[in-house]
């Protein structure tokens, strides 16, 4: 089907033609046109390839050696070794496949939470949807941040910028307008009147019809089909799948050798080919890729449970390093529920009474009630802030919201208290036209129409506004700038944000706004200084940070001084915190900055441009930094910075694109929360890496010893197979579910590159290594020289094995702290995988038809107890080797 040439149409012409008006369809009809068209989505644009996990199942090491294993004792004839190994193969493929498959699915799972939404019109009411229901008819509303929800044909635009690189390539903003276009055959980025799905809208406000929907999109159109990939690996994960491969080929090297000198010395080929792959099976440690998965996949839905979701994985790691976050005062740091409480007209100071939102409370001056009548400054500061603002109050569940920006909501609601209707303001000053705020401009300006006379209603922060003023005010009296910014200086100083008033009259033909003519004309009007508490649970993050050797910064477009004071509430910066300006930064070289980014905690009055020096000089002193945003021009700070934060509430769509995680509840101490998790995260990699390698070099180190001693090796290939990946299989996964160890957040963070195997691991996993084969080693050696059968003696020895791991698991689970002090169901998925491998145990020894696949045979209770007092050698040791540890960390 031809796509038809909308932007060749008047406006007017295509709301006709898709039978709707700037009303909006009702919502009748839009469940009609969604049955119809479908819902507003590209085709699953990443699906998760199956076939790549199934083959991913077959690339271990492991794998090849027991592939070679298999076809070796079919030729051997023996062929319940065969059909052992073939079932190990398949059940561990099975198993690694639904691990793996449901680890990136939980992953991916996450990412849909953060669903685009959209502003629409609808039964000529304005309200939020999923941008999946959106159908062609519909009115979205466009500002600066959204991804262009649909094709839109733009009705109405107010400095209309879109970034079309995705589609056109080009990377200057496109500047947009309404007229229709004559010419013909447009590509997309000619098409001026349009908007595109998936673009993004960089500045001002817009109005427009969506035209077409989901594949009928020009991104729909040229979108590739299905496209399937994989979650990428983190530097972490590939780093442990390459560490596990070179000891797998090193240990198949080794085995090879093992083989080949056994035989050169007179052995039995059947028996060294039996050995060495024994040695092989034990070494490798084949759980470690998919425990790692594992461990990532649960600090994902951890950190989900806590308000962070991750968008990258990589994130998850680096998070437990990050030494400084980068956060935005307003409504991260604070509750962002502003209220004002102070109003100055220029001679006179006004206190409001009333918290939150709902309009009750009273304006008092010298502490007695007044009303907006008697004070005609009064009423003109507070009907500008009610008026130059594009958010509303609105009443749900006898609970008063504000939809739009908090700062507005509380101008609205201050002059609610002022005994001001806003509908009827709204009424009689009717809005022409509106220069939006964006943080970059510092203020907000509007036109309206009253009675024949126009007038531009501005605000914003208060030097920019006295910048545009004239130095009379509204009575025509000269006024003292200097006196106006000392009073708003005085709010700021006891953490109010302070927000100007200005006015202008214009000609009564003005009907736009041009940011230029309002330079030097305005007329001062008056002030509001709104509160903004802290966050309370904010201060406690703040608290852990420094305790775990985080810093934590501000960075605030609010006045310095209102910056200092809260910074001050909340513990940031030390005693007296000092604000560096974005003006004193703008005068910094890169030098300058680096040095200043040591000792500076408060950044305030800053653009996002600056908030990207700041996390670049940063990391340049090798900080790991996490930075937050919200808004478009915040997007490249948060992908320069190693964890880019978006607000998940107030963020938008550009800022939570580019991010690496996005907070669903805009909180600072739900960072802090992630911090934990990617602590935790690293430390249970280190616990099953420790569980693995130790118990792995534990077997290799007693079927060596035995080989030195002249013994027959102390277990068969499908014992080791047994012992590895049933019951040992069973708790390195159990321990990934390890919870933080209390003291993760009183440690200083870890160095990123950092490797895993920490020199503590490193000398307790030989420790660990040499006890486990000692102890078997005896064991085994005993019965032969007791004169039990071989079949006896390796049943002792697998059973020892199993013990020893069994304690093994509780000795990984901590470090530094005793095994006695853990609560034991604290990880209840490793105390009842324990249980479980027990029962599979007594299963081997004593179900005749396992006692004939394993070569077992039951065992007599002085054997268990011989048993039971030989593996509890382990915990001894590595107790004490904690204890000694703890003691010269003390020292
Ligand atoms: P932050 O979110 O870090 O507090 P912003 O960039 O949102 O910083 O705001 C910076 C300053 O701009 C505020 O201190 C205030 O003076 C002014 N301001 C904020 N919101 C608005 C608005 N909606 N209209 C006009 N001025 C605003
Ligand atoms: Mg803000």
């Amino acid at each position: 089907m031809e796509r038809k040439e909308w932007y060749r149409h008047e406006a007017e012409e295509c709301l006709a033609e898709l039978s709707t008006t700037v009303g909006g369809l009702s919502d009748e009809e839009a469940e009609r046109r969604r049955r119809r068209y479908g819902p507003n989505k590209l085709a699953e644009e990443e699906r998760i390839s199956r076939l790549r996990i199934v083959l991913h199942q077959f690339t271990s090491p492991l794998i090849f050696i027991l592939l070679i294993a298999a076809v070796v004792t079919g030729f051997l004839r023996e062929y319940i070794d065969m059909g052992v190994i073939l079932a190990v193969i398949v059940v561990n493929a099975i198993i690694g496949y639904f691990q793996e498959y449901k680890a990136e699915e939980s992953v991916r799972a996450l990412k849909r939470l953060v669903v685009p939404r959209a502003r629409v019109m609808r039964e000529n009411r304005e309200r939020e949807t999923s941008s999946e229901d959106l159908v062609p008819g519909d009115i979205v509303f466009l500002a600066s941040g959204d991804k262009v929800p649909a094709d839109l044909r733009l009705l109405s635009t107010i400095e209309l910028r879109i970034d079309e690189a995705m589609l056109t390539g080009e990377s200057v903003p496109a500047e947009k307008s309404t007229a229709a276009l004559a010419e013909d055959r447009l590509s997309p980025g000619d098409q001026r009147n349009m908007a595109f799905m998936g673009t993004a809208v960089v500045n001002g406000r817009a109005q427009g019809l969506v035209v077409e929907t989901g594949e009928s999109t020009v991104l729909g159109r040229i979108a590739e089909k299905v496209r399937e990939v994989e979650v990428a690996k983190t530097p972490l994960q590939e780093r442990l799948e390459l560490f596990s491969r070179r000891i797998g080929m090193a240990v198949l090297l080794f085995s090879v050798a093992v083989f080949a000198a056994g035989v050169a010395l007179g052995s039995s080929a059947k028996d060294m080919f039996l050995t060495a792959v024994a040695t092989a099976v034990s070494a490798i440690p084949e759980g470690l890729p998919v425990a790692v998965t594992i461990i990532m996949a649960i600090g994902v839905s951890r950190m989900a449970r806590r308000n962070a979701i991750v968008r990258r994985l990589p994130a998850v790691e680096t998070l437990g390093s990050t030494t400084v976050i980068g956060s935005d005062k307003t409504g991260t740091l604070t509750k962002n529920e502003m209220t004002v409480s102070v109003l100055y007209d220029g001679s006179h100071t006004f206190e409001l009474t009333g918290s939150g939102y709902e309009p009750k409370g009273e304006i008092l001056h010298g502490r007695m009630a007044v009303a907006p009548e008697d004070w005609q400054r009064l009423a003109l500061v507070l009907r500008i802030g009610l008026l130059c603002n594009e958010s509303r109050l609105y009443v749900e569940e006898e609970q008063y919201l504000v939809d739009g920006d908090p700062t507005e909501g509380a101008l609205i609601v201050a002059a609610m208290k002022g005994g001001l209707d806003p509908q009827e303001e709204r009424r009689r000053y009717q809005r022409l036209a509106i220069i939006p705020f964006e943080s970059t401009r510092g203020y907000m300006a509007s036109l309206h129409g009253h009675d024949n006379r126009r007038f531009v209603f501005v605000k914003g922060g208060p030097e920019r506004v006295m910048e545009m003023c004239e130095h009379i005010d509204a009575a025509g009296e000269p006024i003292e700038p200097d006196k106006i910014l000392r009073v708003a200086r005085s709010y700021a100083a006891e953490g109010l944000r302070v927000l100007a008033m200005a006015y202008l009259e214009v000609g009564e033909e003005t009907t736009g706004l041009v940011p230029a003519d309002l330079e030097g004309r305005c007329r001062f009007a008056g002030l509001q200084g709104m509160i903004d508490p802290p966050r309370p649970e904010v201060i406690d993050a703040i608290e852990g940070c420094k305790k775990a050797g985080i810093r934590t910064v501000m960075i605030t477009g609010d006045h310095a001084v209102t910056a200092a004071a809260i910074a001050n509430k909340l513990g940031i910066g030390g005693e007296e915190p000092v604000a560096l300006t974005g003006r004193e930064l703008e005068g910094m070289d890169e030098e300058a900055l680096y040095e200043a980014t040591g000792r500076v905690s408060v950044y305030a009055r800053v653009s996002p441009q600056h908030k990207l020096r700041i996390a670049q000089q940063l990391m340049r002193r090798g900080e790991i930094v996490a930075v937050t945003g919200d808004g478009v021009n915040d997007a490249p700070a948060l992908k320069a910075a190693h964890i880019g934060v978006a607000m998940g509430r107030s963020g938008t769509d550009v800022a939570k694109e580019a991010s690496d995680m996005v907070l669903t509840d805009d909180n600072f101490a739900s960072i802090f929360a992630a911090v934990e998790e990617g602590r935790v995260v690293f430390e249970n990699i280190r616990k099953v890496t420790l569980f693995l390698v130790s118990c792995g070099l534990g077997e290799l180190f007693a079927i060596l010893a035995t080989i030195l001693m002249g013994l027959p090796i102390p277990y068969l290939p499908a014992q080791i197979l047994w012992l590895n990946l049933v019951t040992n299989g069973l708790q390195d996964v159990a321990l990934a579910f390890e919870p933080g160890e209390k003291d993760v957040l009183r440690r200083p963070p870890r160095r990123r590159r950092e490797g895993i195997i920490s020199r503590l691991m490193l000398e307790r996993t030989l420790l660990m290594g040499v006890v486990l084969a000692l102890g078997t080693v005896l064991v085994f050696a005993d019965e032969l020289q007791k004169g039990a059968s071989l079949e006896r003696a390796r049943t002792m020895a697998l059973t020892t094995m199993v013990f020893f791991q069994f304690y093994q698991a509780l000795n990984c689970r901590s470090e530094t702290q005793s095994i006695f002090r853990m609560n034991p169901l604290g990880n209840p998925f490793l105390f009842f995988s324990m249980i479980a491998a027990f029962f599979a145990q007594l299963a081997v020894l004593y179900v005749p038809a396992f006692q004939y696949i394993f070569r077992t045979t039951p065992l007599s209770v002085g054997e268990w107890l011989e048993i039971g007092l030989t593996t509890s050698t382990i915990v001894l040791a590595v107790e004490v080797d904690k204890w000694l540890r703890r003691r010269r960390a003390k020292e």
